[in-house]
């Protein structure tokens, strides 16, 4: 069957047809540039962009795979999490698609979607594995078994910011700009990672095996950034954000080996807008070769927020036979992990 998948749960408005795992076309469109004045997203100015550019995206997708609106026989929407006017709009498009072509709604969970995708470059995933979340958002380490199907085991999240969120809030810190994630790697480049001891968070013995904590760490960066300041020095941006960055990448690459360790996993699925990190991917990739874990990682361009990865995971549920959602339900922003799909809940009122 041809599922087509809608994605606005943040800034990025996104579409995808997926056919038996295969992604026959997308549309992409990012409203970015309208919340980089304001150093993050605007919900109201991300609702707006998404009630522009949803159709638009739509028939982007329809276009590049070839086919007709009338070919797709499911809908996959992201029903959260989210911001919530940025949801609405995405959950009301969908609705409106599965209405007009009669065709079961899938609501369904983004973070699942990250996972998912993964599929479309690299085929079915295992029957196990462990997946390192980390994305604007969310970090979490995951015990997963048929994303379809299964309930979600989470090992360990974070205790307070998201590794992407410490990458945002790192360079405002450092006068770069939003989103922060490419713009501090990038001026990593020019840095020196040991350049600067940053703390590596929870990785204590006696911390939480899978937590994670990025709060300290944008504060030691603030407090070395502050330090240079006050002494009238210029902030060495490049190897601050070099040394941030090597940071994060160490947490995250000792925790998730720590975690397929534990659990006897062969396979090590990494996903989210942060794992789109070369050195993240490069460092890990090494860790798991060392380790003789296989690693798999989207592509840098499906690691971020996209249509394909909802229409990946819809596609998932579709040949599971995994039940539809009503027309009946809302969009709900604030949802855990805890399985692929998302009830909706009924419509107040
Ligand atoms: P969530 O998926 O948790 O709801 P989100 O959808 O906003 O959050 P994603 O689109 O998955 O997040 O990822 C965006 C995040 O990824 C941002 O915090 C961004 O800074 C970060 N990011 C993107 N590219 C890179 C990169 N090359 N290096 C580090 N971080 C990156
Ligand atoms: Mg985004
Ligand atoms: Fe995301």
């Amino acid at each position: 069957s041809l599922v087509l998948g809608i994605e606005t749960s943040c800034d990025e408005t996104g579409a995808g047809l997926v056919r038996d795992g295969v992604l026959l076309g997308e549309g992409l469109a990012s409203s970015a540039d309208e919340h980089a004045r304001f150093g993050g997203v605007v919900p109201e100015v991300a609702a707006r962009a998404h009630v522009s550019a949803v159709t638009p995206m739509v028939r982007a997708a329809v276009e590049a795979a070839g086919v007709s609106l009338s070919d797709i026989d499911a809908v996959a929407v992201t029903a959260g999490p989210g911001l919530s006017p940025a949801l609405h709009v995405g959950v009301a498009a969908a609705k409106a698609y599965a209405a007009a072509l009669e065709v079961p709604l899938y609501g369904v969970h983004h973070l699942a979607g990250h996972a998912a995708v993964d599929v479309l470059g690299h085929g079915p995933l295992p029957d196990r594995c462990v997946c390192l979340i980390v994305s604007g958002g969310h970090t979490s380490l995951l015990a997963l078994g048929d994303l379809a199907r299964d309930p979600v085991e989470h090992l360990g999240d974070t205790v307070d910011d998201a590794a992407g969120e410490a990458f945002d809030k790192v360079a405002r810190l450092l006068g770069l700009p939003y989103p922060g994630g490419p713009s501090v790697s990038r001026a990593a480049l020019d840095g020196d990672p040991a350049a600067i001891a940053f703390p590596r968070p929870m990785t204590g013995p006696r911390d939480a095996a899978f937590g994670f904590s990025f709060s300290g760490l944008k504060t030691a960066v603030a407090r070395h950034v502050e330090a240079a300041q006050d002494a009238g020095r210029a902030v060495p941006v490049p190897d601050v954000a070099a040394s941030f960055q090597m940071a994060v990448v160490d947490v995250l690459v000792r925790k998730a080996l720590r975690a397929c360790a534990e659990r006897g996993a062969d396979t090590l699925l990494m996903v989210g807008g942060v794992a789109a990190n070369r050195v993240l991917r490069t460092e890990m990739e090494r860790a798991c070769a060392g380790a003789g874990i296989t690693l798999r990682v989207p592509v840098p361009r499906l690691c971020t927020d996209n249509g394909a990865m909802i229409a990946a995971l819809g596609d998932l549920l579709v040949r599971d036979g995994v039940e539809p959602a009503g027309l009946g339900g809302t969009a709900v922003p604030t949802v855990p992990l805890t399985g692929a799909t998302i009830t909706f809940p009924p419509a107040t009122g």
